[in-house]
């Protein structure tokens, strides 16, 4: 989903734009040391290394740091690049589509990379090809840790795999860069976590808190044969919201609103979707005798009439994107005064808070799709010939919705949208199964549906703020900077951002509230983001992940929040 994460951001945009004014700022969080709890929309938390298991945590950043390490680690993703296993739209199930059979070769890879970790784990096929890793814990009240990935990549475009500065499956490293298809998204999530506890294993590591581990096979393509099973499976293992967290892929960190501040930026909602279809269907007959208006002319007043009514832009205090707002108010070295002032204004003040909505578009206009309901007419269709009159004719529009909106919020404002169009040519009109007041019928009838039957609510919000958990979350975040030979000295935030993009994660709502999609690497190890030609990374990302994904599996274990 790595392409999503890139979109997402509500201000990169505006930087990528040479959107750079403002004033230098002076930032009171430091990446080393120091209490750092800041009230307000955008807490800041201290680095918390792992204490109990302080030992091991440093043995294992040595041994992360050496050679020998990154070497491996080079051959552990360049052989799981190697693999093409690729998902695709519509295929069938995992045991008519030989598609599939690639994730077997895959699992073979796995098995022989990460013996210790199918020697010593509950391995559990699921679905076939879906992996789901069981580490049992030695006290049964703490709710387990699910850490999760997807094995699958989306498929080279046959057209384009020679534009490619090398081969798209041949995992070749360069010296600087690992080259192919997963190098980004997301093989190197899969290999880090097994890496993780690979190592744990090795030092003898016995866990309290169980661990499990969930790897899903068509992500790319909507995950129902991959993680929909895991989440089904754990959910009857372990029961609805049994689970203390889950770290799924994510965004990146980076310096985001000008200046060496460092954003880590863990997605704590996502966007919903909802394709909807709307179809007129009139009386055929022959061109040469036309009435005023055909199918088609109908359905253009409907197209007119969504689009002259776009979707409201809201921002409200208890959405992700004021807490964005904020961090970025507080902490962003290139944003404007004027937002700053808003910002803090904002907290108490409705004329504040709508003015800061203005000028948050104002200083980014892409920042609209993220505080809206988005709505793209992408799809037309209607007559088979140019000397009959069309029968049927309809358009599909892609939605991406809003926190604060819902499927069902949409699908009722739409149908009240095209009643007056329905009216004005005497159509019926039925709206996702129900019948609406509206034209006779004599004129034709008005449809509304699910495109494709993909409806999507917007995902439940993650608790944030000052939550132990969210303390948790991000207290690791910065102890990874600060063991980070590379970071210690800059200056990071932890901001809980909002995705445009869904991953697997939408599968397993059930299983927790406490939902991050991060990936503890910077963006400037990705070469090109994923999902187009070119897809690299540097292995350093890998290392930077797999100590990320070491404390983060430690600190849970010895945290005692989150009990049964
Ligand atoms: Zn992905």
């Amino acid at each position: 989903m790595l392409r999503n994460v890139l979109a997402s951001l509500l201000f990169l945009a505006a930087f990528q734009a040479g959107v750079t004014s403002g004033s230098p700022h002076q930032f009171p969080v430091q990446v080393s040391g120091g209490s750092q709890t800041n009230e307000g929309y955008c807490p800041q938390f201290a680095a918390l290394q792992p204490s109990k298991h302080h030992g091991l945590d440093v043995a294992l950043e040595s041994e992360y740091n050496s050679p020998g390490f990154l070497y491996n680690a080079i051959h552990a993703l360049s052989t799981v690049v190697r693999v093409p296993s690729a998902s695709y739209d519509g295929m069938a199930s995992v045991d008519e589509d030989p598609r599939w059979e690639i994730f077997g070769t895959l699992h073979a890879e796995l098995e022989r990379l990460f013996p210790v970790v199918f020697d010593t784990l509950e391995v559990t096929k699921v679905n076939k090809y879906a992996l789901v890793f069981q580490w049992k814990g030695s006290d049964e009240s703490l709710k387990p840790v699910l850490l999760t990935a997807h094995m699958d990549v989306v498929p080279v475009e046959p057209a384009t795999a020679g534009d490619w500065i090398h081969p798209p499956f041949s995992g070749y490293f360069d010296g600087t860069w690992l080259w192919g298809r997963g190098s980004a998204d997301d093989k190197p999530d899969v290999v880090s976590i097994l890496t993780s506890i690979t190592h744990l294993l090795k030092h003898d590591f016995t866990p309290r808190r169980t661990l499990v581990v969930a790897f899903g096979i068509d992500e790319e393509s909507g995950g129902q044969h991959g993680a929909y099973e895991n989440g089904k499976y754990l959910e009857e293992r372990y029961g609805t919201d049994a689970f203390a967290v889950l770290l799924d892929e994510g965004a990146p960190f980076m310096e985001l609103y000008g200046g060496d501040v460092i954003f880590a930026m863990p997605y704590t909602a996502e966007k919903g979707y909802f394709d909807l279809k709307v179809e007129i269907s009139t009386l055929g007959g022959h061109s040469s005798v036309p009435p005023r208006h055909t199918a088609i002319g109908m359905l253009a007043s409907a197209v007119i009439q969504l689009e002259a009514h776009p979707h409201e832009t809201q921002l409200l205090r208890t959405g992700t994107l004021f807490q964005e707002v904020q961090c970025a108010a507080s902490y962003g070295p290139a944003v404007p005064e004027k937002i700053r002032k808003l910002a803090k204004a904002a907290v108490d003040d409705d004329d504040a808070l709508a003015a800061l909505a203005e000028a948050v578009l104002e200083w980014n206009p892409m920042a609209g799709a993220s505080l809206a309901t988005t709505q793209a007419v992408d799809l037309i269709s209607g007559g088979v010939k140019v000397n009959a009159l069309p029968e049927k004719a309809h358009f599909v529009v892609n939605h991406r919705i809003a926190a604060h909106s819902s499927v069902a919020d949409l699908q009722a404002r739409t149908a009240k949208l095209l009643q007056p169009v329905a009216e004005r040519y005497d159509l019926s009109l039925a709206a996702f199964g129900k019948n609406v007041t509206a034209g006779s019928g004599a004129g034709g009838h008005l449809v509304l549906s699910d495109a494709f039957g993909t409806a999507l609510n917007p995902a439940p919000i993650t608790p944030t703020g000052h939550t132990p958990v969210y303390a948790l979350v991000a207290g690791t975040i910065m102890a990874a900077f600060e063991s980070s030979v590379e970071y210690k000295n800059r200056t990071a935030v932890v901001q809980p951002s909002f995705a445009l993009g869904t991953t697997d994660t939408k599968h397993y709502w059930n299983l927790t509230r406490n939902i991050y999609r991060y990936g503890h690497t910077h963006m400037s190890n990705y070469y090109n983001g994923a999902h187009t030609i070119n897809e690299a990374s540097k292995p350093k990302s890998l290392v930077d992940k797999i100590a990320f994904h070491t404390k983060f599996i430690l600190n849970w274990d010895e945290s005692d929040i989150e009990r049964f």
